[in-house]
């Protein structure tokens, strides 16, 4: 009964399901976690890991193995993407370091899945099994068994939680049949081009690698940022789409994306018919509302419980901050699983809708048009740029309980 009840099931090796296995196994709980794939395929293109998430990452001992990888831009800096002129710039950097206590880095998600992989094959309380899915579950008085199905053959597994860190097309959200995800009308196009490129060398000319630069028009916003140890460039480009299902990404036309950029200064729309390829990612939403708990033992984590717009870039963040939140709660409450994971939710959903609304704001201001974004452009012009550090203490500043 002791060894259940410290045996954790985690559906998922994404990001959140990662973090969630080593910041319970750091507090002594055994940790079994199960991927649906059978490889784990480089998915994914840039992240920003802003300090909110990486001194978790730091406390885990994961940020030593990512920093190699990663690069610390010095600024975000807003430009028109009509005439590239600069409307602000937020300092990053060492300043950035030392107000949040932990530095603000972008990366390729494959390269901080890999450090959480490498830490995660390190710890000898998590056990990773590829090419197994988690189908099914039934909640117990005390704990929970899992259905795993690897390739047909059913198993089972027993535990005292188990963890839906399973994305925005959750399986184990959709056993309590709550939460469906919806399609946000945005489309995301990336592509990550390598710096001595041609269409490297192009970016280079229009804005400096060193820095986050964001981009804004009414059709459409292109976030740009440095990853690979600064030996590529990430770009991304969101436009209003059409649904596509449930895929993640699929291979695009450029010249549809050309379209949206009509009207965008004629270096920004030669770079995106440069470099390629694109895909083009649907923006799924969960409403973070729903429960993320069913107080026997199950608990969603990451896009699984509040899959979320990028444009506060966060995402993957929120599910660090899941990971840690949820980690501290059940490790508090050791005895009573239906009141850690009360808390747990309790704790997460206000930050996690305020952090959906600052994604809103963003949104709405990078696409404004006419008088409102001339009315942008004079705030951000007499805005110091202290104050806009200032406004975001709230976000970057947090810290996840310790113990
Ligand atoms: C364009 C774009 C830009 C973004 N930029 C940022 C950014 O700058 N900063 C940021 O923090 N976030 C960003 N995000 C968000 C971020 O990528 C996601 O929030 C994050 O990767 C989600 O991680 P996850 O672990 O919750 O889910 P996922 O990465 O989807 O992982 C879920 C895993 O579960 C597995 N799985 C599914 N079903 C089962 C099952 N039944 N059993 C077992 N395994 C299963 C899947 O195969 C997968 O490996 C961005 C997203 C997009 C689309």
């Amino acid at each position: 009964m002791e060894a259940l009840s410290r045996q954790v099931v985690v559906a998922g090796a994404g990001i959140a399901g990662l973090t969630t296995a080593l910041a319970l196994a750091e507090r002594g709980f055994s940790v079994h976690i199960f991927e649906r794939t059978p490889g784990l395929a480089e998915v994914g293109a840039g992240l920003q890991l802003s300090p909110n998430a990486t001194h978790i990452l730091a406390r885990l001992g994961v940020l030593d193995l990512l920093r190699p990888a990663a690069v610390k831009p010095e600024a975000v800096v807003l430009r028109d993407a009509a005439t590239l002129a600069e409307r602000t710039r937020f300092p990053l950097g060492a300043a950035a370091e030392a107000r949040w206590g932990a530095p603000y880095l972008v990366a390729h998600r494959a390269d901080l899945q890999s450090a959480l992989l490498a830490r995660v094959g390190r710890h000898p309380d998590i056990t990773l099994s590829l090419g197994a899915a988690v189908r099914d579950v039934a909640v117990h008085r005390r704990g929970i068994t899992a259905s795993i199905d690897r390739e047909g053959k059913v198993t089972e597994m027993a535990g005292a939680l188990l963890v839906g860190a399973d994305g925005v097309w959750s399986t184990i959200r959709g056993l309590g049949s709550v939460g469906r995800s919806r399609f946000s009308g945005r489309i995301a196009w990336r592509t990550v081009v390598r710096a001595e490129s041609e269409a490297g060398r192009a970016f280079q000319k229009i804005a400096p690698t060193d820095v986050v630069t964001a981009f804004m028009h009414p059709s459409v916003h292109l976030i740009a940022y440095p990853v690979r140890g600064g030996g590529a460039i990430n770009l991304v480009a969101v436009t209003a789409g059409e649904p596509m299902g449930e895929v993640w990404s699929r291979e695009v036309d450029p010249a549809v994306l050309g379209e949206a950029m009509r009207g965008c200064a004629p270096e920004l729309v030669r770079l995106a018919a440069e470099a390629r390829p694109w895909t083009s990612w649907p923006l799924h939403m969960v409403e973070a509302g729903h429960p993320w708990i069913a107080p026997g033992g199950i608990a969603l984590v990451g896009d699984a419980a509040h899959a979320m717009t990028p444009f506060a870039a966060q995402g993957a963040a929120m599910g660090i901050e899941d990971a840690a939140v949820l980690a501290h709660c059940v490790a508090a409450r050791r005895d009573d699983m239906a009141a850690a994971l009360a808390d747990y939710q309790a704790a997460r959903r206000p930050r996690v809708a305020r952090v959906v609304r600052r994604g809103a704001f963003n949104h709405f201001t990078w696409h404004a048009g006419g008088a409102v974004a001339f009315a942008r452009d004079r705030i951000l012009a007499i805005t110091p740029a202290s104050q806009l550090v200032r406004s975001l203490d709230w976000l970057y500043g947090w810290k996840a309980p310790e113990g």
